[in-house]
Order: C-alpha cells, then structure tokens, then sequence
C-alpha cells in the first residue's frame, strides 16, 4: 500500500477518502481537514486568541497540537475533577505537552481543581446532590471553561469533538427527536449574549482513529482509559452502530453529519437564528452573572446545594 500524494510506503488507510497516506502526508491532511473547519464555518481568524479545553485524552491534545502548528494564539485549560489516579494521570499527560510542545511557542496552559475551588472532587460533589456523577461533570466543566474563557478575555473557546462524537450525538438526538439540541449541534455556536463565550469545535471532520493515529505518529503521548465515572452506555452504543455503517459503507458519519450541517446552514438565513433566540430567553444568573435560563444558573444551584445538601 503505498501513498496516495507521494508514493512511499504508506502508513493508513482512509477508506472514505479513498486514499492511503505516509506519515507525513497523513499529518498533512489532518492538518489541512482542520484548517478547512476553521474557514467554512467561520471560526476564529489568526489575530483570535483561542482557549482549548484539554483533558488529557487524545482529542483535545491533538486539538491543541494542531492550532499551535497552523500558527494560531491557542493556550489551554485543563480541569482537575479529583478523581484519584486518572485525575493525577491526565494532569500529568498535560503538564507534559504543555511543557514540551506548548510552552515553546508561547502557549500558557490555565488550570483549575475542582477540590480546591468547588469544596470536593466530583464524586463527593455528586453524591451530595444527588445527581449523576457526568451531569454534575458537565456543569462544573461548562461553568468553569465560560467562566475562564470570559475572565481572560479569549475571543473564542474550543473543544475537541472529533466526527464520531457527533454523529453519535446527532443520532441519539433524532432517534429521541430533540429538536432542540439538534439547533446546538453545529461546529460553531456563536457568544450569543454578553458573558458566553463563542464556542467552536475544530475536528468535526476528522474521525476518532485518525486523531489516534496523529497522536501516535507526532509522537502526542495521551491518557488512552476513557473517564472512569463515564457512564454514557448509550453514546457507546450509537458509536458502535455507525462504526458498522461505516466498514459496511465507508464514508458513512461524515455524510450522516456533513449531511445535517448543510441542511442546517441552509435552514439558519430562513428561520430565527439560535442567537436570537437565546437572546430571548437567558439573562444574568442572580449569584453570579453568567448567562442563564432560569433565575440562578445550574452551576449556582449546584454549589448551593453541595453546601446545604439536607436541602436537596
Ligand atoms: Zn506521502
Ligand atoms: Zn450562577
């Protein structure tokens, strides 16, 4: 098998591409698939200063990897739940990159512990509110990487969702008609209101094996364990399903999800856009000012009732 673009050995194969590449080449077309997200959906531009979420895992690092080499202002927060030695793990994954890859460009690595700023690690902070521990997760996470990215004035925030991430979500949204998640499912949710940062996600054209395989060939060492509170059965079993659509059909996620954004883009200049809409409904929470539906946003709910947990 040799390389489609240069004819040495090559080293993957790309089935839905129709193509095979060398690790050079292959870097190359991960690099360019991430370049092609960033203008099509009008993303951020190279004077943006961008915050990656980072967790160790291969994704995000990539991410972060990609943007500094396509000559972007990318710097990065990781956030440590408190889970044991995963937690430790990952930190330490990060710390690496950040040291060795990061820093030398000038790229600052933010970070946040959940145990010292929120009371408890996350597993303690679930049981006392008596939620699951991935929502409990997502709040904090959600609150925290906004938070961040407002208080040090990033233009935009990114986070690693590669294409089998959502067009796992996007199933599971059309399979339980969620119309209004399928609103939120786009590459690039615009600061719709003052005090939410615009969020982007830079590898929806590149599938999770090619992520992987970029990590291991640029030589990215990451934490390869999935979280170990992860619960998501369901968006496992989705994955699973469209990887089988996929050796069956070759190409068939990125025609699934490429499929929706365009449909998506077209609809969006008919309709009321998503910023108008959230414009009419969030407003400042009461506690802290962040942007939310209800009076006090979750997160303040959260940490109310992680405080009082009689009350709950
Ligand atoms: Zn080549
Ligand atoms: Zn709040």
């Amino acid at each position: 098998m040799n390389c489609t673009k240069c004819k040495t050995k090559a080293v993957i194969k790309l089935p839905r591409h129709h193509a095979a590449f060398c690790k050079g080449c292959f870097t190359g077309f991960v690099h360019d698939q991430v370049a092609k997200a960033i203008t099509s959906q009008k993303m951020f531009g190279k004077d943006d200063r961008i915050l990656v979420a980072v967790s160790g895992g291969k994704d995000s690092l990539a991410l972060w990897d990609i943007l500094l080499k396509l000559g972007y202002k990318a710097d990065a927060l990781y956030v440590n739940l408190g889970i044991g030695t995963y937690s430790e793990r990952s930190q330490e994954k990060v710390r690496r990159f950040a040291e060795a890859a990061a820093a030398p460009l000038g790229a600052t690595l933010h970070r946040h512990t959940v145990e010292q700023e929120e009371g408890a690690g996350i597993r303690e902070l679930a049981q006392l509110v008596h939620r699951p521990t991935c929502s409990t997760c997502g709040t904090i996470k959600r609150y925290q990487f906004n938070r961040a990215a407002i208080e040090h004035e990033y233009d935009v925030m990114a986070t690693g969702h590669n294409l089998d991430d959502e067009a796992a979500r996007l199933l599971g949204n059309v399979l339980h008609w969620q119309e209004e998640y399928l609103d939120k499912q786009g590459p690039n949710l615009p600061a719709s209101v003052e005090g939410f940062a615009k969020k982007v996600k830079p590898l929806y054209r590149l599938a999770e094996r090619e992520l992987a395989a970029y990590c291991i060939l640029n030589g990215i060492d990451y934490i390869v364990d999935e979280c170990p509170m992860a619960q998501g059965a369901r968006t496992l079993l989705y994955k699973e399903v469209l990887n089988r659509l996929e050796t069956e059909s070759p190409g068939t996620k990125q025609t699934f999800y490429w499929g929706f954004l365009d449909k998506q883009s077209r609809k969006a200049s008919a309709s009321t856009t998503m910023t108008e809409k959230d414009q009419a409904v969030l407003h400042p929470c009461a506690t802290c000012g962040q942007p939310t539906t209800a009076e006090v946003c979750s997160y303040c709910k959260l940490m109310a009732r992680a405080k009082t947990p009689s009350a709950s």
